[in-house]
């Protein structure tokens, strides 16, 4: 199958980080163009396009936009959230590295659309690299006079400002993001009222991924229906997806939307590495269930297909797994995460990660008991919907997709444990 590059066209291109060169190579044609148009009609086209946020949760772009009220007689922020810390995700960051003038031209369509003067892009605290790349890209847009007053002698003011977060993992979560940004301590809000209408400040404020805004410059320079007629019906365009684990060729790939899981670990990723059997993949991130290899059959990389296999596009972070995978020792580590980066803010979760993280930790070292299973099944279901954001539906998934898919490794942990007990007691 051949993939169209929409994100990544250029991003081979070492000096594709200088403004002269973007826009020798078509850059800043899409913004000329979308300043002579209506937002209206830009938002219109977005919506057409089919372009669902490439953060994770994978929800309309352009219906997300038509939630800000208008002539509130407050400002409307957009934010770039571009704080990728999701296990197993690193495509926000090529694009900030290799292409950052193209999330600047996204961030500038989008920000018209939404009649925003001023936009953050609010980069992963670790990402100090792609952070001095997007400043240096901004600095530039801003020499040139395509930042600030009057963009392009439209009468369009529109500031960027590119801060870096702490490190925190819950601060990708909206909320999070914008409590961070007000200088208060990352943690989520409590929902309703949403963002889009009390969000930065308490005004009104969009929060889009890096990839989705980075769509856009393609998307109104091509027009909706060159988009959607990429990928699927429902599964517009291109997506990014980070590949890593056990295959031969880790690294960032840009497929069609409904490309096959099989031909994207054969083909793009190499195959696997050292010629291992396939044991698992996580599709999108440590937040989605892991699938065995025998369940990818026919699975495609799109939003429907992956749900239909019980996982989720999630954001892209591809995870392969081949059959020398201790599939307790990788539920552990993933536990370790999620009880290392709980805000701390609600207690099923705050509490909850650890013990989890704790009773994976003692099948894993040998101390588990059956009653383990049972407890970890209690527990999870007291976190799982009992949370103020997401995080706490995510902290879930490793331990019960891993012990769905792979009983028989939990369960051989736990009987070698009883054994070596009863052999300790005959001593
Ligand atoms: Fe914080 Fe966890 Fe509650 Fe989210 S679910 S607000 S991360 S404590």
């Amino acid at each position: 199958m051949k993939h169209l590059k929409i994100l990544t066209a250029n991003v081979h291109h070492d000096d594709q980080i200088e403004l002269d060169a973007y826009e020798r190579r078509g850059g800043y044609q899409a913004i000329r163009k979308v300043l002579k148009m209506d937002p209206a009609e830009v938002t219109a086209e977005v919506k057409a396009s089919g372009l669902r946020g490439r953060g994770g949760a994978g929800f309309p772009t352009g219906v997300k936009w038509g939630f800000v009220p208008k002539n509130t007689g407050k400002p409307i922020y957009l934010l770039n959230n571009a704080d990728e810390s999701e296990p197993g995700t690193f495509k926000d960051r090529l694009l900030m590295e290799r292409d950052p003038h193209l999330v600047i031209e996204g961030m500038m369509i989008a920000a018209w659309a939404l009649g925003a003067n001023w936009c953050c892009a609010y980069i992963r605290g670790e990402y100090s690299f792609p952070a001095l790349m997007q400043q240096r890209a901004v600095d530039q847009a801003y020499e040139k006079g395509y930042l600030g007053k009057n963009i392009f002698g439209s009468g369009f003011d529109l500031d960027i400002v590119v801060h870096r977060g702490a490190g925190a993992y819950i601060c990708g979560e909206e909320t999070g993001l914008i409590e961070s940004l007000e200088g208060n301590k990352g943690q989520p809000r409590i929902k309703p009222p949403f963002p889009a209408v009390v969000g930065l400040y308490g005004c009104p404020t969009v929060v889009n991924n890096t990839e989705t805004l980075a769509a856009l410059p393609w998307i109104m320079l091509n027009g909706a229906s060159s988009y959607n007629s990429i990928g699927t019906e429902k599964s517009t365009g291109t997506k990014l997806f980070s590949a890593s684990g056990h295959i031969k060729k880790p690294g960032v790939y840009e497929v069609n939307m409904g490309y096959p899981i099989l031909d994207f670990i054969n083909n793009e990723c190499g195959g696997m590495r050292g010629d291992k059997a396939l044991k698992a993949v996580i599709t999108g991130g440590s937040s989605v269930p892991v699938l065995r290899a025998d369940e990818l059959e026919g699975v495609t990389l799109d939003y429907e297909s992956c749900m239909e296999a019980g996982t989720f596009v999630g954001s892209g972070g591809f995870i392969v797994m081949d059959e020398t995978t201790d599939m307790v020792e990788a539920c552990l580590n993933l536990q370790h995460f999620y009880s290392h980066e709980s805000c701390g803010q609600c207690t099923p979760c705050r509490e909850g990660a650890h013990w989890v993280e704790k009773i994976v930790g003692r099948i894993y070292h040998g101390g588990g008991s059956s009653s383990d299973l049972s407890l970890i099944g209690d527990v999870t279901k007291q976190i799982a919907g009992h949370t103020i954001c997401p995080f706490g539906d995510a902290l879930v998934v490793p331990v019960q997709s891993f012990y769905k898919k792979f009983p028989e490794e939990f369960n051989e942990r736990i009987d070698s444990a009883l054994v070596s007990q009863i052999g300790n007691t005959h001593v």
